[in-house]
């Protein structure tokens, strides 16, 4: 094992639930028992369930997991609270707009391709310098962290390793990697937050 929990000091990482995908029962359900840490993937279909349930359960924290088009930016800054996805200097212009104009501050992660996947969302880790820095002198978008979805079929290990590296190397704390199938690998590589989908909620309809 390259890193180990105690040798990195770590704090358990937050577990956010993926609810997409899943009935509303469900996800009451969740948050009857206490949960308050809830991830989306598509800002539409998050505003069909989450605009009646923030209202209705105090101190959620819902976030967008999923990739952001700039004319989504303003539904997206006005439903969700944190969100992990920046990949670009338009969205984080569009996002950094609305959040002015909404008077609200939206701690954000940018999504590094790790895998350097041609269909997959988030910027290069040698584009990554370049997005920090224009993400927070010119966009002036509150970046805390770094987040990472390795390759299917690839060990991940290498991947988060990675994302540590470069978020240590940034200066950022925060580090979104882990899913159902690897969200143990994750936490010893320093996650602070895990997205746990079907292993909370069972396969998606
Ligand atoms: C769906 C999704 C998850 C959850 O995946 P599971 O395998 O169900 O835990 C995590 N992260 C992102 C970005 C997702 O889209």
């Amino acid at each position: 094992m390259a890193a180990d929990r105690s040798e990195l000091a770590l704090a358990p990482p937050q577990v956010i639930a993926v609810s997409k995908q899943q009935p509303e029962e469900k996800i009451r359900a969740a948050l009857e028992i206490g949960h308050r840490h809830f991830g989306e993937n598509k800002v539409q279909e998050a505003q069909k369930h989450w605009a009646a349930l923030k209202s209705q359960y105090a101190g959620v924290t819902l976030h967008l997991i999923g990739p952001l088009q700039s004319n989504k930016a303003e539904d997206a800054v006005a439903l969700f609270d944190v969100i992990h996805t920046v990949d670009r200097p338009k969205i984080a212009d569009a996002i950094a707009a609305a959040c002015i104009k909404q008077h609200k501050i939206i701690p954000c992660f940018i999504q590094i391709n790790t895998g350097e996947e041609e269909q997959k969302a988030g910027v290069s880790p040698d584009g990554a310098a370049a997005l920090i820095d224009y993400c927070r002198h010119v966009a002036k978008l509150p970046i805390i962290g770094l987040m990472c979805i390795p390759p299917a079929d690839a060990n991940p290990a290498p991947h988060f390793a990675l994302l540590h590296k470069l978020a240590t190397k940034h200066g950022l704390k925060e580090l979104s990697m882990g899913m159902s199938a690897d969200y143990e690998t994750a936490a010893r590589f320093g996650s602070t937050y895990v997205r746990i989908g079907t292993g909370i909620f069972g396969s998606r309809s």
